[in-house]
């Protein structure tokens, strides 16, 4: 079978993400790779695939990839997922008692799976180098792959033994490194610390186009809690507090209120956390109300919102936070209800962190300034018109269009602007300058700006020199971005970037074109007032109904296509009660819907549903294929 057909077989979808095809023929030429693509791009894939080809048809093929994951839950999942879908997969973690791993173990010897995650620390243990020694290691991924780096939050110190369980194999393996994280320092700490000879590289950037993003202020947070549960009956997600006692109050009343909810925090047994992880996971209490505490290791891939019922303290974790929501690829919602309240208690935080005190006080200030300043940002981005996507991006050092479409700002803050002149004055500039200068030369030329640079370049000269003297700076940056996104200007592809003017901008100086762009509303920001009592707002697709529509195909079901997505949702979650797995391994939300939007009635058709493979179809197609039946999905 050829990638496609396995793509089909096994996972069930019909084409590749971007990055993913790249990156599995590259694995393919036997070459390293560097994957770095947001959560829910579909990483997984991208060795679980080329895992299933190395492996070959061939009986009596031993070759296995071993992928190493540092969270347990995660890859009790992955595996999951795999044997869902027909393929042999384990896992060696301190999850299993003894029995159970020499049990594992021996079946991975005798060759049974072409896929076997294992914790960083399993590596260097005598019974798993005895294995390792003897088998056909053909590929080795690292998931999750800045673990290694000290630069970031996850370090592992078990990650820094992968190289040397490497170089102990009697033949390399292809290494492949995946993560979500990927400032410059991580980049080059994965690179170094793996070793990855010469890796094929994909960065598909920070953007996770599925979430939606809101800011609401509002004096009730509790009730807009409430009300956007009630707006959303049925849909999982989570709701991120402050502090363990805000996690309680919350919960309790939502509780008392009948809704779906369950608790996590740092001061909860052991026993209860892992319990309210069950009831989450499962589906049994779709919401869960939380410190900042529960994350790290949950893979529900269905959750449909993250609601922040207090700001955090910096962006880094908001955004890691909020991009739970939509794993799968839906729309999801990440919405912050913010307080000047905490703003103080993020300061009292910042002040009383316990965490430095092995730094010197010089540093211990330094560290602190810091926090601060990410709290200032992360304050901002409460006030800001601007995009709200767009100002995360930019935090992350990623530049993109000032207008995505689907945040509360550019819904309610961003109107059609005519920009014509200001297009003008920064075309002519490069122009009149024979395109000669990069972008800041051009900004500040056209701004006015009186610096010893742009003297040097006789840029005061310019005829267009302070021509948008009144504009501001901001403004101007994001005009420029406009044209250049647009085709009206270009850059050069080399180290001088230097801009250059494209076809279309003759029409901008000469002709009758008009340049109209959305820009934010010169106005205070309504997050400053009340904004909807109710703490409804419009969202992209209406919030007012159920999950089908916090799925984010609401739009395009019909109120019976919605009826039937709840009843194959109910089978669904039959069958994972029955298997004893999370529902979401059995088919995504995406998958339900996309089943209620083709009401297939054979298998031929239902195979056409993405998200449904051969093996799944076996397992599965028929009970879902009867239930649409009965539904009587025909007359829909
Ligand atoms: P990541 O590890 O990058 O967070 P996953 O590998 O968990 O993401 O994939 C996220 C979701 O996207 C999964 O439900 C996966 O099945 C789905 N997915 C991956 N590749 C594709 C594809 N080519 N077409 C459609 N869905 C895909
Ligand atoms: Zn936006």
């Amino acid at each position: 079978m050829d990638k496609y057909q396995l793509l089909k077989q096994y996972f069930g979808y019909d084409s590749f993400r971007e990055g993913q095809e790249y990156l599995i023929d590259s694995i393919l030429e036997g070459r390293d790779v560097l994957g770095i693509m947001p959560t829910g791009a579909g990483k997984s894939i991208c060795y679980q695939l080329p895992a299933l080809l190395l492996r070959g048809d061939e009986a009596g093929s031993r070759a296995i990839t071993l992928v190493i994951s540092p969270l347990i839950s995660l890859m009790k999942d992955q595996v999951e997922g795999l044997n869902q879908a027909g393929i042999h997969a384990a896992y060696l973690n301190s999850s299993l008692t003894p029995g159970q791993y020499r049990k594992a173990l021996s079946l991975a010897k005798e060759g049974r799976y072409p896929i076997i995650y294992v914790a960083p620390e399993r590596l260097a243990t005598p019974e798993f180098l005895d294995f390792a020694q003897n088998a056909d290691i053909v590929m080795v991924a690292v998931d999750e792959a800045h673990c290694v780096s000290q630069w970031g939050q996850d370090f592992r110190p078990g990650y820094l033994k992968i190289i040397n369980f490497i170089d102990g194999l009697k033949r390399r393996p292809v290494v492949a490194a995946f993560t979500a994280t990927a400032t410059k320092e991580v980049k080059e700490d994965i690179i170094d610390l793996l070793m990855l000879q010469n890796p094929a590289m994909v960065t598909t950037g920070f953007d996770r186009k599925n979430l939606y993003f809101g800011v609401m202020s509002v004096k009730d947070r509790y009730g807009a809690v409430k009300n956007y549960l009630e707006c959303h009956p049925d849909d999982a997600g989570i709701i991120y507090c402050l502090t363990r006692k805000n996690v309680e109050e919350v919960c309790e009343k939502l509780a008392g209120e009948g809704f779906p909810v369950t608790r996590y925090h740092a001061g909860l047994s052991d026993e209860e956390r892992k319990s309210s992880q069950e009831d989450f996971i499962f589906d049994k209490k779709p919401v869960m109300v939380a410190t900042n505490a529960f994350g790290m290791g949950i893979d529900k891939s269905n959750v449909r919102f993250v609601l922040h019922y207090g700001m955090p303290k910096n962006l880094e974790a908001y955004y890691q936070e909020a991009g739970r929501a939509g794993r799968d690829g839906g729309p999801a919602e990440c919405i912050l209800l913010y307080s000047g309240q905490d703003v103080t208690t993020n300061q009292f935080f910042i002040e009383n962190n316990q965490d430095n005190q092995e730094l010197d006080a010089a540093m211990r200030q330094l560290v602190m300034e810091r926090d601060r300043e990410r709290l200032r940002k992360m304050t901002f981005y409460c006030f800001t018109n601007e995009c709200l996507r767009d100002y995360i991006l930019r935090y992350f050092g990623e530049y993109k269009e000032n207008y995505c479409g689907n945040c509360s700002n550019c819904l309610s803050q961003f109107e059609n602007t005519d920009v014509t002149e200001i297009a003008k004055s920064l075309i002519g500039c490069v122009e009149s300058s024979r395109q000669r200068y990069g972008i800041n030369v051009i900004l500040d030329t056209v701004h006015g700006a009186n610096t010893a640079k742009i003297r040097g370049y006789r840029m005061d000269a310019n005829p267009f020199y302070g021509g948008q003297a009144k504009t501001h700076s901001h403004k101007l940056r994001q005009v420029m971005n406009h044209l250049l996104i647009h085709g009206y200007l270009a850059m050069t592809d080399d180290e001088y970037a230097v801009v250059k003017l494209s076809e279309k901008a003759g029409d901008v100086l000469y002709g009758q074109e008009a340049v109209i762009m959305k820009l934010a509303k010169e106005q205070p920001h309504p997050a400053k007032t009340e904004k909807g009592k109710s703490g409804r707002r419009k969202s992209s697709y209406g919030i007012s109904a159920g999950s089908v529509k916090g799925a984010g195909f609401g739009d395009k079901l019909s109120e019976a296509e919605e009826a039937l997505f709840e009843r194959l949702r109910g089978l669904r979650t039959e069958i994972a009660r029955r298997e004893k797995v999370p529902p979401y391994v059995i088919f995504s939300d995406r998958t339900l819907i996309h089943m209620c939007m083709l009401k297939p009635e054979t298998k031929a058709e239902m195979l056409k549903v993405s998200g449904v493979g051969e093996y799944k179809y076996d397992k599965y197609g028929k009970q879902f294929l009867d239930c649409m039946m009965k539904s009587g999905s025909v007359e829909l």
